[in-house]
Parts: structure tokens; sequence; C-alpha cells
């Protein structure tokens, strides 16, 4: 059965061909949702969005500038009517030792990761809470929970830490008006975010600690989010959902 038929979903971040907003959208389409793609460049949005059928929008959207995200949500209601779906997947990492971050590395991947879940968050809750629905999913990461791993830098633990906390902050404000906030901690997903940075030993490494034995897929963590972003999870919020073939067991 279609899990989303009718609503309609906003999801960042999601041009990136390999990427798990990508297959998220996907997922969420076959589902029966209309989606918005939002991400930098505004013709690969255009594209992810015209791959997936003619009723999908793909719009340009830098998820750190606070009045273009309020623009483009404003613009999502006024066509729609309605959001019922937000997924918080825009994020970049950079792959720095402690002692190399600069103040603009910082500044950068807190500002995607964590300052651009705060801002579409912020612009979709009042509708979300005037409607008595809402889903809120945001990407965190295993990077949080066991402090960085081969890709992330600790700014990127921090910031994905941030969205932690925030999803749970969120969780508990937005309850009573039926508004759900739930994370995902995807471990090592094969995607372009990682897949230029690996050696074929880093690979059997990463294996190696991973009880599955195998890279986790977009299409793997893109279940996780239909889950969330579905009536099958009615009573899940303020959870972290591990999605990482066993890598902190
Ligand atoms: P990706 O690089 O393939 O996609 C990220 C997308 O975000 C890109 O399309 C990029 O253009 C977009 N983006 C970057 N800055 C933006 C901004 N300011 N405004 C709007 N869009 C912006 O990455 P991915 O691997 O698909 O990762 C998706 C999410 O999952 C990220 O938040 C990432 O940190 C998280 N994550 C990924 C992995 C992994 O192994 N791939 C693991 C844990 C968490």
């Amino acid at each position: 059965t279609a899990l989303l038929q009718g609503q309609f979903a906003v999801i960042t971040g999601a041009a990136s061909k390999r990427g798990l907003g990508k297959a998220t959208a996907r997922l969420f389409a076959d589902h029966g949702a209309t989606v918005a793609i939002l991400d930098l460049d505004e013709a690969a949005a255009k594209q992810a969005a015209a791959d997936l059928g003619p009723q999908h929008l793909g719009m340009a959207c830098n998820v750190t500038d606070l009045q273009g995200v309020q623009q483009v949500i404003d613009r999502l209601i006024e066509e729609w009517g309605r959001i019922d779906i937000l997924v918080n997947n825009a994020g970049i990492t950079q792959p720095l030792k402690i002692m190399d971050i600069a103040p603009q590395n910082y500044d950068a991947v807190l500002d995607v990761n964590l300052r651009g879940t705060l801002y579409c968050s912020q612009a979709v809750i009042p509708h979300m809470r005037a409607r008595k629905q809402g889903r809120i999913v945001n990407l965190s990461s295993v990077s949080a929970q066991r402090g960085g791993g081969i890709f992330g830098g600790p700014h990127y633990s921090a910031a994905k830490a941030g969205v932690l906390g925030l999803t749970k902050a969120m969780a508990r404000e937005l309850a009573p008006d039926n508004v759900r906030v739930n994370a995902i901690c995807p471990g090592f997903i094969a995607t372009d975010i990682t897949g230029g940075l690996l050696t074929p030993e880093m690979l059997d490494s990463i294996k190696a600690g991973i009880p599955m034995g195998r890279p986790g897929t977009a299409e793997d963590v893109a279940g996780c989010a239909l889950f969330l972003a579905s009536d099958l999870s009615a009573y899940v919020t303020g959870s972290e959902v591990d999605v990482n073939g066993g890598s902190l067991i």
C-alpha cells in the first residue's frame, strides 16, 4: 500500500545523484507523495524533480539563508496549501583533524548541517502546528554518536550531535501539536559524500567494523525515512534511529 498517498513532502539537499535525499524522494514519490526537492543548484533540483515525475517540484534553496528558506516554503504553501513532511537532509562534511579546523570551516559545517535544520524547521512549523499534523526527519550521523569516523571531522560530529539535541527539543515542544520530530543516524553509506574519499584499504577497514559486513545504501536510509514520515511511526517522536548495519553494537 502507498504510505504517503496525497501528502506533500519537502526534502533538502535532494538533488545529489547518488544521495540519500534523492533516494528518499524516489521512495516517497513511489508511496504517493508529491515532493519538493530543494538544493543549491536550481537546474539540478529541477532535473531531480523531473526524474520523479511532472507533479514534483525542484527549487533552488540555500538552507543557511533564512529569508531564502522562508520564501521557498511560502511558495510551496501557496502552491500546495500544506506541507506534511520535512526531511532536513542537506549536509556537508570536511575530513579535518581538530587542529586543522579554521573558523570558516567550523562556520560552514555548522551552518549547513545545524543552522539549516533550524531554519527549514522554523519555516514549516507554524503550518504544521496550525493543521495539528506534521513530521520532521533530520539527518544526523553515526559520527555524532561515536565521535567521528573516516570522513567527518570533529566539527561535523559536533554539528550532527547538535542535530540530535535540536531533534529532541523540537520533538518535546511540538508533540502537543501532533508534530513528530525524529533523527536518522546513518552509518557508512556509499554516496558521493563518501565515495571520493576512500582507498580500497580504507573500505576494507570500514567493512571490518560493520557487523553486517557491507556499507549501507541510500535506499537503506530512505526506508527508515519513509517509516518516520508515515503513520507507521505514529507514536515515535524524539528518537534517533540507527541505520548502520550494527556498527554500534
Ligand atoms: P550528498 O553530498 O550526496 O548530498 C548532500 C546534498 O546537500 C547535495 O546535493 C548538496 O548540494 C546539498 N547541499 C549542500 N549544502 C547545501 C545548502 N547550503 N543548502 C541546500 N543544499 C545543500 O550527501 P549524502 O551522502 O546524500 O548525505 C545526506 C545527508 O546524510 C547529509 O546530511 C549527511 O551529512 C548525512 N549522512 C551521510 C552519510 C553517508 O555515509 N553518506 C552518513 C551519515 C550521515
